[in-house]
C-alpha cells in the first residue's frame, strides 16, 4: 500500500471507530444471525459522511478514490464488521450499471439517492426455469400507457424481503430470439400485486421468491432501452462478479488474520500450533492465495476505474475467490478440530464465524453465475475459444 492508501486507510478507521461504536457493535450482534449485516440506518450514516460511492467516478458524486484506496476501505469494513449489506447491492451493481445506461434523470435522482443510503437493491433475475441459462427469463412486462404491467415469479433473490427495490429482469418482447427480448426495470417493492416469500440460505441469511401479479411499474423506471436489457444484465453481472471477488477477498483475508493470531499463542496437547509443520504449510499456501486474491481485485478496480467492465476478468476474481473461502473454511476447521465448528455466538469458539466461513463460500459459489459458467466466460470472452 501506498502513502495514500494508508492515510486513507486510517481515515476509514478513524470514521469507523467513532461511528462503528462498541455499544453499537454489541446491539448488532444481539440481533439473529440473519438479521446482521443489514442495517439501513447505518447506511444512512455512512452516506451523509460520503462513505458510500468511495469508488464511484466524482462526476457521479463519488470519492473517486483508487484501487488500492478501495481496497483499504473495503478490507477496513470487514475487518470492523461494520453492515453494509443494505447499500452494498445499490452501490455496487445498480451504481455501475446506471452509469453506463442510466439517463441523466434516472443518474441524478437513483445515484443521489443510492449514494445518501435511502434507496437499497435487491436483484431479480433467476426464476424457476431460468439460472444459469437466464436468457430463458419468463417474467413478463407488457407497456400500457405510461406503465409497465410485469407477471411473474423470480427465485433467490439476496435480500429480497428487506430491499426496497428490485432490480428487475423482464421479457418485453416474446417473439424476439430470447436475449433480445429481454429489459430490466426497478420496481417498487412495495407495489401493488407483489408477494415476497423469504426462505433461508444454508449460509444463515435470507433470500426470497417474489411473485408478480399485474404489478404497475413507471416506464420511466426502465433502465436502457427497451429489448436491449441483456446488454444492461451483462454489464450489472460483470459488476456483481468483481463485488463477489471483492467482498470475499477483504472477509478472508479478515477471517485469516483472526486465524493467524490464534495460532501464534495457542496450544494442543501441550504443543505449540504455530511450530507444527502441517499447520504451516497450509497456512503459507493460503497466504499465497490470499495475494493471488488482492491482485485480482486490484487489477478490476483498475479495468472499472478505467471505464472498462473487466467480464472474464471478474470471473476470474469471483470464482477465485469463492474456491480459496472454501479452502480457508475447510483449512481452519481442519486445525481447530472441533472447536471449529462453534458458532461465533459461542464464548468458547477460539476464532469466532469460521464454520459460517465455510458455510459462507458455496453462496460466491453459485450466487452471480455459478463457477462451472465462470470458467466457460474466462474460455469464451478470455481466451477466444468457442462456445
Ligand atoms: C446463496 C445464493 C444467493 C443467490 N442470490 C441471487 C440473487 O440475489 N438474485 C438472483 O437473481 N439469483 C440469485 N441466486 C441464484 C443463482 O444466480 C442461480 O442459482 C445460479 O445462476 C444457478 O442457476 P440454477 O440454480 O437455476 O442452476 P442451474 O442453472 O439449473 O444449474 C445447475 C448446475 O448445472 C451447471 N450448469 C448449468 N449449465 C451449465 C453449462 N452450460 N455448463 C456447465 N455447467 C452448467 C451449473 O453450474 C450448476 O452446477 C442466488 C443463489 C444462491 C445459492
Amino acid at each position: 500500500m501506498g502513502p495514500a492508501a494508508n492515510a486513507f486507510r486510517q481515515e476509514v478507521r478513524d470514521w469507523l471507530a467513532k461511528h462503528w461504536t462498541p455499544e453499537k457493535q454489541a446491539a448488532h450482534r444481539r440481533k439473529p444471525f440473519k438479521e446482521r449485516g443489514w442495517d439501513v440506518e447505518f447506511s444512512k450514516l455512512m452516506g451523509r459522511d460520503g462513505w458510500i460511492g468511495v469508488g464511484w467516478p466524482k462526476e457521479f458524486g463519488g470519492q473517486g478514490r483508487s484501487a488500492t484506496e478501495q481496497i483499504a476501505f473495503i478490507t477496513e469494513m470487514a475487518n470492523s464488521g461494520a453492515p453494509s449489506q443494505a447499500h452494498g447491492t445499490a452501490e455496487s451493481i445498480v451504481a455501475q450499471a446506471l452509469f453506463a445506461h442510466g439517463t441523466k434523470a434516472q443518474q441524478d435522482e437513483w445515484l443521489s439517492a443510492i449514494r445518501r443510503g435511502e434507496r437499497t437493491f435487491a436483484l431479480g433475475y433467476s426464476e424457476p426455469e431460468a439460472g444459469s441459462d437466464l436468457a430463458a427469463l419468463r417474467t413478463r412486462a407488457t407497456r400500457d400507457g405510461d406503465d409497465w404491467i410485469v407477471n411473474g415469479q423470480k427465485l433467490w433473490s439476496t435480500g429480497g424481503d428487506k430491499a426496497e427495490y428490485m432490480w428487475l429482469a423482464v421479457r418485453t418482447d416474446p417473439d424476439a430470439k430470447k436475449h433480445a427480448g429481454i429489459s430490466v426495470l426497478m420496481v417498487d417493492l412495495r407495489s401493488p400485486g407483489i408477494t415476497i416469500r423469504p426462505s433461508l440460505a444454508l449460509y444463515g441469511k435470507t433470500f426470497s421468491a417474489q411473485f408478480y401479479d399485474n404489478v404497475r411499474v413507471p416506464a420511466k423506471n426502465m433502465v436502457g432501452a427497451v429489448n436491449n436489457g441483456w446488454k444492461v444484465i451483462t454489464d450489472a453481472l460483470a459488476a456483481e462478479r468483481v463485488m463477489i471477488g471483492g467482498t470475499r477477498m477483504a472477509r478472508i483475508e479478515s477471517a485469516f488474520d483472526r486465524l493467524t493470531e490464534y495460532l501464534k499463542t495457542a496450544e494442543a496437547g501441550g504443543k505449540a500450533l504455530r511450530n507444527d509443520p502441517v499447520i504451516r504449510d497450509r497456512i503459507g499456501a493460503l497466504a499465497a492465495d490470499i495475494e493471488v486474491a488482492r491482485q485480482f481485485q486490484m487489477r478490476n478496480s483498475r479495468l472499472v476505474e478505467q471505464g472498462k467492465v473487466p467480464i472474464h476478468e471478474g470471473a476470474m476474481a469471483k470464482v477465485f475467490a469463492s474456491e480459496l473461502q472454501e479452502r480457508l473454511g475447510q483449512a481452519a476447521l481442519d486445525i481447530l478440530g472441533t472447536g471449529g465448528l462453534l458458532s461465533e455466538e459461542a464464548d468458547s469458539a477460539p476464532v469466532g464465524e469460521m464454520e459460517q466461513v465455510l458455510r459462507h463460500a458455496i453462496m460466491g459459489m453459485i450466487g452471480g453465475g455459478t463457477n462451472e459458467i465462470q470458467r466457460n466466460v474466462i474460455a469464451q470472452r478470455g481466451l477466444d475459444l468457442p462456445r
